[in-house]
């Protein structure tokens, strides 16, 4: 007997809030996307809530919901998973911290919080610099592991948690001082970094071209390596998750999902779709489940472009929801879900917990007359006939045994 094929679409960050220059319209409402459309009108339409009482509307949070894990139960932070992401092993004792890399200024006797991301240094430059870190700051139990760009990781065998560290991102362009560690190990190190990398050879290269530079290390996101259940355990299903990002990485290799490497995913609109379908449905010859991840969306959305968040959504909607349309004919019963796992909003240019439009196509709806549905977002998500005011639910349709 053919075997149920389970394949999610996720275009990370993609739904949003009307924008007058769109004349009062979302990016979803505008992108011209037949397909997302197709699966809305064909099969079932609603809304969900992605987000968890208590938790930030991170997109690790959001994921572990959508893929069953319930972050109450089992998220101890971030950085452990960007972590399982990158393949660095973790005891049971060790404690992961992201570590970037940030542009600081000084100005009369303040230091503000210049950029998150030392001008999106690259993959060499920070590489050089971390390792730099590590020789003069790594120690027995304090070791730097690169990762790419400015994100970087710590780990500090039996260091603390839960100390309340606040993410660059959210900080721009304000003092630093009230948002300094109150841990004094790591205030130590943070306070150590700033002279070490002044005149790097990396740093000065890219003062003398005008670039932002990597001024000082910032740590925040800690936690002890996550136990999730295998995916197979959970659901009864083994498969892949395909993404450019390591924290949706890390996800899967934490649910002991494959997690194949891409080539050309770059996690931004340049991003290789058709590879990734390829690698999706090669999964689901494989095993039994697949799951895309698409960065593209939520990175225009952080950077409050209109237009590229468009082009991003008819990307997704074309090259991975439409090819994924015409793929999966070949396997005779399947389940098809696309979404996003949050809202970026181009006008507040981060995450928010608004409920999420999803949609669900099956083998037995496929060839059903389409509605008058389309994807898209709505001002009054609550009131649709199809709210699920949690993931739950939508797993209860999705992946029920019937
Ligand atoms: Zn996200």
């Amino acid at each position: 007997m053919a075997k149920m094929k389970y394949i999610i679409l996720l275009g990370d960050g993609m739904a949003d809030y009307p924008l007058p220059e769109l004349g009062d319209r979302t990016p979803l409402m505008v992108a011209r996307t037949p397909n997302m459309d197709a699966v809305a009108s064909r099969g079932t339409f609603g809304f969900l809530r992605t987000a968890s009482e208590g938790f930030p509307p991170g997109s690790d949070i959001m994921n572990m919901n959508i893929l069953g894990y319930d972050p109450a139960l089992y998220y101890t932070g971030r950085a452990p998973i960007e972590a399982a992401g990158m393949s660095i092993e973790m005891s049971a004792d060790d404690v992961a911290f992201r570590c970037n890399l940030v542009s600081l200024r000084n100005d009369e006797g303040r230091v503000y919080m210049e950029d998150y991301s030392a001008g999106h240094i690259g993959l060499e430059e920070g590489d050089a610099i971390i390792s730099f870190i590590d020789e003069y700051l790594g120690k027995d139990d304090i070791s730097f592991h690169p990762g790419k760009s400015y994100r970087h990781i710590m780990l500090w065998t039996n260091g603390p948690t839960g100390l309340d560290l606040t993410p660059p991102h959210d900080i721009l362009e304000r003092d630093v001082e009230p948002y300094m560690p109150k841990n004094d190990f790591l205030l130590e190190l943070m306070e150590k970094s700033r002279p070490l990398l002044q005149d790097h050879p990396v740093n000065r290269l890219r003062r003398a071209s005008g670039k932002l530079t990597a001024d000082s290390i910032w740590f925040w996101g800690e936690g002890k390596k996550p136990k999730l259940p295998p995916f197979r355990e959970k659901w009864g299903i083994e498969g892949v998750i395909v993404t450019a990002v390591d924290l949706l990485k890390g996800i899967g290799v934490l649910a002991d999902l494959e997690t194949p490497d891409i080539p050309g995913a770059t996690g931004y609109i340049d991003t290789n779709y058709e590879n990734k379908v390829n690698a999706a449905i090669e999964g689901l010859h494989r095993a039994d489940f697949a799951f895309v991840h698409v960065e593209a969306p939520d990175e225009c959305g952080h950077n409050a472009d209109v237009d590229a968040k468009i082009r991003a959504i008819e990307d997704f909607d074309s090259r991975v929801v439409g090819n994924v349309l015409k793929e999966i004919e070949e396997f005779e019963m399947w389940r098809l879900l696309v979404l996003p796992d949050h809202p970026t909003p181009i006008e507040v240019r981060t995450h928010v917990t608004d409920p999420v439009p999803f949609a669900m196509l099956t083998s037995d709806d496929v060839d059903r007359p389409e509605r008058d549905t389309s994807y898209a977002e709505s001002a009054r998500p609550e009131e649709h006939p199809n709210y699920f005011d949690s993931c739950r639910k939508l797993h209860e349709i999705f992946f029920s045994k019937e």
